[in-house]
This record gives C-alpha cells, sequence and structure tokens, in this order.
C-alpha cells in the first residue's frame, strides 16, 4: 500500500514507501527505556547511500530526520514527527599502526562494548575504563561518553559525518568537535544538523592503565591485589563494577544516569561542601562537580515508584520505566525530582538523555 505525502496515513498504519517505512512506526523496541512512541517514519540504515536517500527523502517530506543507536540516551513520547534513521553501518578499518599508537576508522552503527573488547583482543588500549558502556560508536562522540575516570574525546582523532540538509560530507577535527563533560558541539551548534558515519580513532599500543579512579582502584585491589594493574584487568574490574551497580536495561528498562552532575565554580562547590559535609564534590579544572545522585538521594527520591515510573532503589541517578511506557509520566517524575532538588540546594538538575516528542 502506497500513499503520497499530501495524504497522511492513518493511525495505526505503518507501511513500506520506497526505501522508508512510513506511517505510524512503533519504535517502543527501540529504545531502551521501552518507552511507547511512534514515529512518520523509520528507516534502517547500513550503508552511505541509503543514508543519503533518506536524508533525500526526509527533505523531500520536510521531516526532520533523528538518527537512533541503541535508544540508550533518549526518552521518546508520543508522536514523532520525524524520519527515524536506526544506524546500523558496520565496520572497523586500521589506518595505520606502529609499536606506538594504532589509527583506527570504525562505523557508526558498530557497537561501542563490542569495540571496546576488540580493541583490547589486539593489543590497542585505552578504552577499557569506558567498557559496558551501552551503544553505538556513533553516539559516543554526541555526548563525549565517559565513566571511571576517562572521557572518549582524547581519543578522537577525528569524526566524518553527513550533513542533514543536503548530504554533504564533513569532517570535524577532535577540537571542531568542542567536547566538554557529558558536551560536545553536537548539543550545540550541529545539533539535529548532522548524522555521524564514522569516528577515527588514535589509541595507545602500550598497556598503561588509568586506574585513579578511587572506586576502580579498590575493585582492582579485592581482584588481584596491589601489584601493577593491565588494561586487561581494568576492563575486568569495570565490567564487575558495572554489573554489581548498574540496572541491566534488558531487565529494568532505564537510560542509564537521567540527570548529570552539577557544575559548580568552586566558591559554590566550598559553600557547599561547608553545608552539607557529607555531598560528594569532585574537582574539575577550574570548577567543580557535584554528585547529583547524592542530592536526589538526600531530596527522598531514591526508590520513589509511581504511575508505572521510578527512581531505582540501589542508584537514585537512574530513572526506571517499571511498565507505564509513557514518556510523560517519566518526565513528570524528573520535572519533580529538579523541583525538590532546586527547593533543598538551590541546584538546578540537567537532564542527560536526549528528549523527543510533544514534551520537548
Ligand atoms: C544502563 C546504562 C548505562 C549508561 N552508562 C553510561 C556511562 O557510564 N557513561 C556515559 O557517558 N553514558 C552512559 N549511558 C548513556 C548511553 O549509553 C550513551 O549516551 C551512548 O553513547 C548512547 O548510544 P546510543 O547508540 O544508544 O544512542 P541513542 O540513544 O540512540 O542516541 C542518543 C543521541 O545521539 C544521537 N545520535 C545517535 N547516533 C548518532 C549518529 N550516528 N549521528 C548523529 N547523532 C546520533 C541521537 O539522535 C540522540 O540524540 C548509559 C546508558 C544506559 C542505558
Amino acid at each position: 500500500m502506497c500513499w503520497t505525502w499530501s495524504k497522511p496515513p492513518a493511525r495505526g498504519y505503518c507501511g513500506r514507501y520506497g526505501a522508508v517505512t512510513r506511517g505510524d512506526c512503533e519504535l517502543q523496541a527501540l529504545n531502551t527505556l521501552h518507552l511507547r512512541a511512534r514515529a512518520r517514519g523509520l528507516q534502517r540504515v547500513a550503508d552511505l547511500d541509503t543514508l543519503r536517500a533518506a536524508l533525500r527523502s526526509a527533505g523531500a517530506l520536510g521531516l526532520p530526520v533523528i538518527p537512533l543507536g541503541q535508544g540508550s540516551n533518549v526518552v521518546l513520547c508520543e508522536q514523532l514527527e520525524a524520519l527515524v534513521l536506526k544506524l546500523e553501518m558496520r565496520g572497523k578499518t586500521v589506518l595505520s599502526e606502529d609499536s606506538e599508537q594504532v589509527c583506527l576508522r570504525v562505523a557508526a552503527g558498530e557497537d561501542w562494548h563490542g569495540l571496546v573488547v576488540w580493541c583490547l583482543d589486539q593489543g590497542y588500549y585505552g578504552l577499557e575504563n569506558l567498557a559496558l558502556i551501552p551503544g553505538t560508536v556513533g553516539a559516543a562522540p554526541i555526548q563525549n561518553i565517559g565513566a571511571y575516570g576517562r572521557e572518549l574525546a582524547p581519543f578522537v582523532s577525528a569524526v566524518h559525518a553527513l550533513r542533514c540538509a543536503d548530504g554533504s560530507e564533513l569532517l570535524l577535527s577532535r577540537e571542531d568537535c568542542e567536547f566538554g563533560y557529558r558536551d560536545s558541539v553536537f548539543k550545540h551548534r550541529l545539533r539535529d544538523a548532522v548524522v555521524i558515519t564514522h569516528l577515527d580513532l588514535q589509541l595507545p599500543r602500550r598497556d598503561l592503565p588509568d586506574c585513579s579512579y578511587p572506586g576502580l582502584q579498590q575493585q582492582l585491589v579485592q581482584q588481584s591485589g596491589a601489584g601493577p594493574a593491565t588494561a586487561r584487568a581494568v576492563f575486568d574490574a569495570v565490567v564487575a563494577l558495572r554489573r554489581a551497580k548498574l540496572p541491566d536495561p534488558a531487565r529494568e528498562h532505564n537510560a542509564g544516569s537521567f540527570f548529570k552532575n552539577p557544575m559548580v565554580d568552586r566558591a559554590r562547590a566550598e559553600q557547599m561542601r561547608r553545608d552539607f559535609p557529607a555531598l560528594p564534590v569532585y574537582p574539575v579544572e577550574g570548577a567543580a562537580k557535584l554528585s547529583a545522585a547524592w542530592l536526589i538521594e538526600q531530596a527522598g527520591w531514591k526508590g520513589v515508584r509511581r504511575d508505572g515510573v521510578g527512581v531505582h532503589p540501589g542508584h537514585a541517578l537512574v530513572l526506571v520505566n517499571y511498565g507505564a511506557d509513557d514518556g510523560d509520566r517519566l518526565l513528570q517524575l524528573a520535572r519533580d525530582i529538579q523541583s525538590s532538588v532546586a527547593a533543598r540546594f538551590a541546584i538546578e538538575l540537567e537532564i542527560e538523555p536526549r528528549v523527543y516528542g510533544r514534551m520537548e
């Protein structure tokens, strides 16, 4: 069944039209929060020609595109007036390699954790602290993924993308990406403007892991004593810590940390430390990061469950869809948490996942 764009499909319809599936395309299986949402179009993209064709179709239909990897950092609400591009491009290429370092080009649809495992097996180091972060390689630069004392940014040499407006190519250096804490140019000047197709990474070939993160050190000592750690040991420790601490989205639907740790200047951090001596404060260049989890727990939200959504009992930063399947209810909970933290601590919590749909 085909239809022209001037005549929208009946609600509930989802059919193929050319390369693009259009109509009410169900997205519940495509996001780790398992929220019910529909899009005007859905296209699975496994190569650049398909991506260019999809961008042309979206332009012709006057629809914005929403690139989607594994949907582990999005809140999808109701009807998305957009063409969703499910990015599934695969491939890893060694561009150059010597005894010191390797340069890799990795396609956007590759699984991030799969890449971390592969790199370790090849003797390419540096990514081990970022093990088990869900999602695709193409999404990793969007929020400059980070965990256990490391971020993606220092390993990125270039990001390849296509402009949504005309499908033309764009090459960004690390500096062009303007990486920050859970931040990059893709959340600002290039927000909704590009689809990342490949990531170039430059990784050391020397096994000199970063074990500076306090919880990681403890786990390493517990795991293998006080001797010098290897990247493999750090990987094992990170996997063990994450498995023990974070709810598995397959069983308890979530998007990881729902709020960013708030950044404040040093003077404010000192004041907060005086007022709340137990508050964890992490110094960063010229500023300080406060523990959002602590603020939320102190405001009484840890373990609270209502209307089929809730705050995980073991991890106050993680909001869980317990069966409401409704993005609006989840966002209402998030807003109530933000209000109560603001009222108690005068700190604004920022939502980390990207929100799409009518509540955006
Ligand atoms: C249990 C759990 C634990 C997590 N732990 C961490 C953690 O420790 N550290 C951390 O940083 N994050 C963490 N996250 C968040 C998430 O894993 C990352 O943000 C990840 O990079 C998202 O990848 P994705 O493919 O699922 O992106 P999606 O959720 O599909 O997309 C996220 C955003 O990126 C955009 N996007 C995706 N792909 C592309 C592309 N190719 N081109 C342009 N835009 C694109 C989307 O449009 C959307 O705006 C966690 C999430 C979960 C569920």
